[in-house]
C-alpha cells in the first residue's frame, strides 16, 4: 500500500513525538525519584557495574560459572532493594518507565523488522487527513451549536433539539459499527456544523474519519479515474472508520462519478461501516439524480434525521455573526 511522501513524513514525526514524551516523561519521574532517594542511584549504578563486571568475569577465566552465578544473586539482590526503595517513595517501577503509547514497538514503529499496526494504523489516519483537507473542526463542536437561530419556529426549535441531541448520543457511542445516518434538509440548517462535531468525536477516540463535500470526492474520483496502482481516495472512502459525505447532489453530475459514489455507499454497506450524508435532495430526487438502486440502499439502511428551520447563515449574517 503506497502512500505519498508527505504522508509517510508526517507519520514518522508523529512517532518521534510520541517516543520522546514518553521517555522525557519517564526520565524526569526517575529524576524526581533519584532526588528523593538519593540511595537509589547508588543502587542503579551497583546494578550498571555488576553487569559490568560479568562481562569481565566471562573473559578473565578461572571458574567463570560460579562467578556468574554470583554476579546473579548480587544483581537480584540490588534489584529487590531498588523495588523496595521505589516502593517506600509510593511508586512502582512501571511508575519511572516511559509509557509508550504503543507497548509492543515502544513507538519505534517496528517490531522484529516488521512494521508495526501502530504506524499503519497512523499512515492510514494521516492520509484520510489529507483527503479531507482543512475542515474547521475546532469551530465546529456540540457546544458551539446554538439551538438560538429555532427558537422563532417552536416546531423546529423541537426537531433541532431532537437532532442535536441524537447526534451527541451517536457521537458519544460512535464505533467502526455504528449505524449509517440521512441528514436532510435545506442549506444552513446545521447539518455540516453537526457532521463535523460527529468528526471531532470519532477523531479523538482515534477513528480514521474521512470528510468531504461531494463535490470535492467527485473531484478526487475523477482524477484517479485511470489509476493503476496504489491506494486512492475511493479506497480511502471505502476503508476508512466513518465517511462523512457532505452535500450529495451539488457535485457535477457525471456517470462515472454516479458509479464510483455507489460503489462506495454500497460497499460501506455491505462492511457494515457508518457513512453520514447530508443532502437537501429528497429521496424521490435522489433516484432520479443517481439511481432507484442508490437511492433504496439509502432509504432502507439509513437512520434519517429531517432539519427545520430558516438558513442561520442568513440569520447569521443579520446579526452580524461569521
Ligand atoms: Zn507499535
Amino acid at each position: 500500500m503506497g502512500y505519498d511522501k508527505k504522508v509517510n513524513e508526517a507519520a514518522w514525526a508523529q512517532l518521534e513525538q510520541r517516543r520522546q514524551s514518553a521517555e522525557s516523561a519517564a526520565a524526569a519521574a526517575l529524576e524526581d525519584f533519584y532526588a528523593r532517594c538519593p540511595r537509589a542511584l547508588e543502587v542503579k549504578r551497583q546494578m550498571a557495574s555488576n553487569a559490568a563486571q560479568a562481562g569481565r568475569d566471562v573473559v578473565s577465566g578461572g571458574d567463570v560459572r560460579a562467578a556468574l552465578e554470583k554476579r546473579k544473586e548480587r544483581g537480584l539482590t540490588l534489584s529487590r532493594e531498588y523495588e523496595e526503595l521505589l516502593a517506600s517513595c509510593g511508586l512502582t517501577p512501571q511508575d519511572v518507565a516511559p509509557r509508550y503509547a504503543c507497548p509492543d514497538c515502544k513507538d519505534t514503529g517496528f517490531v522484529d523488522g516488521r512494521m508495526c499496526r501502530c504506524l499503519k494504523q497512523l499512515r492510514k489516519n494521516l492520509a484520510y487527513r489529507q483527503l479531507s483537507g482543512k475542515l474547521p473542526l475546532a469551530e465546529s463542536t456540540f457546544e458551539s451549536f446554538s439551538l438560538g437561530y429555532y427558537r422563532e419556529d417552536p416546531e423546529a426549535l423541537r426537531q433541532m433539539t431532537e437532532i442535536l441531541r441524537a447526534c451527541q448520543t451517536y457521537a458519544q457511542r460512535f464505533r467502526g459499527d455504528s449505524p449509517s445516518l440521512l441528514f436532510k434538509g435545506g442549506t444552513g440548517l446545521g447539518k455540516t456544523h453537526l457532521s463535523l462535531a460527529i468528526a471531532n468525536e470519532a477523531l479523538e477516540k482515534g477513528f480514521g474519519v474521512v470528510y468531504g463535500s461531494a463535490q470535492s470526492f467527485a473531484m478526487a474520483l475523477e482524477k484517479e479515474r485511470f489509476r493503476q496502482e496504489g491506494e486512492g481516495a475511493g479506497d480511502q472512502m471505502k476503508s476508512c472508520d466513518l465517511l462523512i459525505l457532505d452535500d450529495l447532489g451539488t457535485e457535477f453530475p457525471s456517470a462515472y462519478v454516479n458509479a464510483a459514489l455507489y460503489d462506495v455507499v454500497n460497499s460501506r454497506m455491505l462492511a457494515g461501516c457508518p457513512t453520514i450524508i447530508s443532502t437537501n435532495l429528497t429521496l424521490k430526487e435522489l433516484e432520479g439524480r443517481y439511481s432507484p438502486r442508490f437511492a433504496s440502499r439509502i432509504a432502507g439502511s439509513y437512520g434519517k434525521l429531517e432539519f427545520r428551520g430558516r438558513d442561520v447563515r442568513i440569520q447569521k449574517r443579520k446579526t452580524g455573526q461569521r
